[in-house]
C-alpha cells in the first residue's frame, strides 16, 4: 500500500529519513501521524523510528538535543522544526503495569512494531509513501477496531495504560475495541488502579475530547474502568453522556468543569475529586469558579458573574453543554457585556489616591472601601466616576464613625 499525496509534514521530513537511508539505516514514519494520514485526518507531529542508535543519529545530524536519549529519544533540529528519532526497541520486564523496567535498542523494525500497542499504530511508512503494515492494521482500520498487538491479556498486564489509551483511541475515533482486546480490558481494568494518575489523567482528557466521547464512556462504565479511576465515586454519568452525546467540550477544563457539574459532590469532595486527579492549579480554580454558577445558573447575580469573568468562556460553554435555557446563557452574556469594569484596577480610584486625599489612612479598613466601591460600581449602585467615588468613600467611612 502507498501514499501518493503525503502531507506536507511528511515531504518536509523526507530528507531526514533519506539521510539516515544514505547512511545504511532503515528510517521510517511511525505512531499517530501514519494513523491519522490513512483515516484522513490532519496530522500534528510526526515521529521518526530508525534502526541507527542514538549515537549514530547524532553523528550524522548537527544539530540534535537528548530529549529522551535512554529511551532512544533524539531530536534532530532542521530549519527550526524538531523531529523526534527514536531507534528501534523493545521493552523488557515490566515490573510495575506500567514503565519498562528498561528498553533494549534493536535493529529489527518487526521488534519495534511488535511492542506498540494497538494494530492501528503499528503502522511504518517509507519516506516514499509506502506504508508497512506487519499486524493487519489497515483492515482493522478498515473495519473501525481497536485491537491490541498480539496477546491483549499480556500486553495490558505489561502496560494498564493500554487500556486508558484503547478507551480513548474509541472515543477518538469511534472504533470499537475488538472483542479479545476488550474482555483483557474488563479482566485487567484494576491495574489501571496502580498507575501514574499523571498518565492516566492524559489518556482519559483525551478520551473527554473525542467526537465519540460518550460512546467510549460508556463502555468503561460497563466494563467498570470508572471504579479504578481516581477521585471519589461519581454515581450518575448518564446526564454526562447525555450531554456529551448532544455537542463536546473544546478543552478538558471545560470537559472537567462539566463533569463536575453534573456531580452532587459538595465543595469538599469537588476538591478531593480534582487533587486526587492532581489536576492543576488552574483547572482547579477554573472548575471550582465556574461550578457553583452553573448549579444555579438563575439564581446567579451580576456580582458572582463579575467574579468569575477570568473564565467567562469556560462558563458559557459548560452551561451550553450542561443544556441551561438558552435565556439563562443571554441573561449571563448580556451582563457580562454590561459590567461597567472588569477587574478593580478599573475603578477610577485607588488606594493611594484615597490616602493622599486624607480620607483613609493604610490598614484594613481601606481595604474594606475599596471592595465596597468595587462592589458598588460592579451592581451599578455608583457611577465609576472619580469624584463619586471619592464621595461614596468619604460618606461611608464617616458612617464608621
Ligand atoms: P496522538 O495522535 O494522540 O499523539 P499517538 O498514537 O501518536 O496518538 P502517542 O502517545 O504519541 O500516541 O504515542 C506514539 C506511538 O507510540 C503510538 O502510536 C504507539 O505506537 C506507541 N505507544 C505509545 N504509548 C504506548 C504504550 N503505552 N504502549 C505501547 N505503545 C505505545
Ligand atoms: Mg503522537
Amino acid at each position: 500500500m502507498k501514499i501518493t499525496q503525503l502531507p506536507q509534514e511528511f515531504i518536509d521530513a523526507q530528507p531526514i529519513l533519506t539521510k539516515l537511508e544514505d547512511a545504511g539505516f532503515e528510517a521510517y514514519f511511525v505512531g499517530g501521524s501514519v494513523r491519522d494520514t490513512m483515516l484522513g485526518k490532519t496530522i500534528h507531529d510526526v515521529d521518526i523510528a530508525s534502526s541507527a542508535f542514538p549515537e549514530e543519529v547524532k553523528s550524522l545530524f548537527h544539530n540534535t538535543v537528548d530529549t529522551g536519549i535512554q529511551h532512544g529519544t533524539v531530536m534532530v533540529l532542521d530549519h527550526g522544526t524538531g523531529y523526534e528519532i527514536t531507534t528501534f526497541r523493545v521493552e523488557s520486564t515490566y515490573t510495575d503495569f506500567r514503565r519498562p523496567d528498561h528498553v533494549t535498542f534493536v535493529r529489527s523494525l518487526e521488534e519495534d512494531l511488535k511492542r506498540r500497542d494497538f494494530t492501528i499504530n503499528a503502522l511504518a511508512m517509507r519516506h516514499d509513501g509506502e506504508v508497512l503494515d506487519l499486524f493487519d492494521g489497515l483492515e482493522d482500520m478498515k473495519k473501525g477496531v481497536i485491537r491490541a498487538v498480539g496477546d491483549a491479556e499480556k500486553r495490558f498486564t505489561e502496560d494498564a495504560l493500554r487500556m486508558m489509551r484503547a478507551l480513548r483511541f474509541s472515543a477518538q475515533l469511534g472504533f470499537n475495541i475488538e472483542a479479545d482486546t476488550q474482555k483483557a480490558l474488563v479482566d485487567l481494568a484494576p491495574n489501571l488502579a496502580k498507575i501514574a494518575v499523571e498518565r492516566v489523567r492524559v489518556e482519559f482528557e483525551k478520551l473527554l475530547l473525542g467526537s465519540q466521547a460518550s460512546q467510549s464512556l460508556e463502555l468503561a462504565l460497563r466494563d467498570h474502568v470508572m471504579n479504578y479511576l481516581p477521585g471519589p465515586h461519581i454515581e450518575d454519568w448518564s446526564s454526562i453522556i447525555d450531554d456529551l452525546n448532544k455537542d463536546q467540550a473544546t478543552n478538558y477544563t471545560v470537559a472537567w468543569a462539566h463533569i463536575l457539574s453534573r456531580t452532587q459532590f459538595d465543595d469538599k469532595k469537588r476538591r478531593q475529586f480534582m487533587y486526587d486527579w492532581k489536576m492543576s492549579r488552574n483547572v482547579m480554580k477554573t472548575v471550582n469558579a465556574i461550578v457553583p454558577i452553573v448549579h444555579n445558573p438563575k439564581k446567579s447575580t451580576v456580582f458572582d458573574i463579575y467574579q468569575v469573568l477570568a473564565y467567562q468562556e469556560e462558563l458559557l460553554e459548560v452551561l451550553s453543554l450542561t443544556g441551561s435555557q438558552p435565556e439563562t446563557i443571554q441573561r449571563i452574556s448580556h451582563i457580562i457585556e454590561m459590567l461597567p469594569i472588569t477587574k478593580a484596577a478599573d475603578l477610577n480610584i485607588s488606594g493611594g489616591e484615597l490616602i493622599r486625599s486624607g480620607i483613609l489612612t493604610p490598614g484594613p479598613l481601606l481595604g474594606r472601601v475599596l471592595k465596597k466601591i468595587e462592589y458598588a460600581v460592579v451592581v451599578g449602585d455608583i457611577l465609576n466616576d472619580h469624584d463619586a467615588l471619592e464621595k461614596f468613600a468619604k460618606e461611608y467611612v464617616n458612617d464608621q464613625n
